[in-house]
């Protein structure tokens, strides 16, 4: 056995420190690159640690895609609002980074109770339930939550519920993302009433679920407007759409074409898009929140 002479335990030292300083950086390049790996939008496939990083990737920026289970003409599915709002959410959510909140249907659909297959909760629960599901975002670091609506019925509730954000303090800020078509471009329409199941809302879903749509069936009923209520402009009945749609349709679905459902999806998509870049470049809504929240704690020592 030979014992190692001084000049080789330095040589050994050396190759020792220059080994650690090559593993060494190398796990700093593995720790940098890991964060760019690819992660899901949905809320629900992440893993905890992966939640984690997709807050700090989203900016605090969370999507609630808000649909419902509602009679859509004799031809389309029940969830057809949160089918498609989900597939424009999701490939927006994957353009832009944010996470995505499972499946939400928890609206406001009174008016198709009396159609097979409608879930349709009290207002108290659809308030409380909304309430509750951004507060636990907001608590599980989603600091700006866009609710993605894509139910025509939730058009009153979504602002009242924004407005409601008021009454006390918050630590987030509910966006409310309410734009579902494009008013102008793309394939000519061939229908003048397209409000609910129509030419529109079918082509849609002829892009996000194909497999769905049963086109053959779209002309079984009609979605004309039934005018049975005779009252000025102006004047409002929470009846008005089943007087003027008592069939829980209104619109054409067998005019629908998958042309027009590609030119309106992909401007859905690119308008969540920018929705989703606008929220996470505003800086000025929560610092404009707790201003607010602090002052309607002492109104009289506000000054003009
Ligand atoms: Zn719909």
């Amino acid at each position: 056995m030979t014992t190692p002479t001084r000049s080789t335990m330095r040589l050994i030292l050396l190759l020792a420190v220059l080994l650690k300083m090559v593993t060494g950086s190398h796990q700093a390049r593995a720790q940098t690159a890991a964060p760019q790996a690819k992660l899901s939008v949905h809320w629900e496939e992440l893993t905890a640690a992966d939640f984690r990083e997709g807050i700090r990737r989203s900016q605090a920026t969370c999507l609630l895609p808000f649909g419902i289970l509602e009679k859509h003409g004799p031809h389309l599915p029940l969830g057809t609002d949160l089918l498609d709002v989900r597939y424009s959410a999701l490939h927006g959510a994957e353009q832009e980074y944010a996470v995505v909140f499972p499946e939400y249907y928890f609206g406001q659909i009174a008016e198709a109770k009396h159609e097979p297959g409608t879930v349709a909760y009290s207002r108290e629960m659809q308030l409380a339930l909304l309430q509750e599901t951004t507060d636990e975002m907001a608590r599980n670091g989603c600091k700006k939550v866009i609710i993605v609506n894509g139910h025509g019925g939730n058009d009153s509730l979504l602002p009242f519920f924004a407005q409601t954000q008021l009454d006390k303090p918050h630590d987030y800020v509910v966006y409310i993302f309410d734009e579902r078509t494009p008013s102008s471009g793309g394939p000519a329409k061939k229908t003048k009433i397209d409000m609910h199941a129509g030419e529109s809302e079918t082509s849609n879903m002829m892009i996000s679920r194909p497999d769905t749509v049963h086109l053959d069936r779209a002309a079984n009923e009609s979605g004309a407007d039934q005018h049975r209520q005779d009252l000025p402009e102006g004047l409002y009945t929470g009846i008005w759409w089943y007087a003027r749609f008592p069939n829980h349709y209104s619109g054409e679905g067998s005019a629908a074409t998958k042309e027009l459902g590609e030119y309106q999806m992909k401007w859905w998509i690119d308008s969540v898009v920018k929705a989703i870049r606008a929220v996470k470049a505003d800086d000025a809504s929560l610092k404009l929140q707790n201003e607010f929240y602090e002052k309607s704690k002492h109104p009289l020592d506000t000054q003009p």
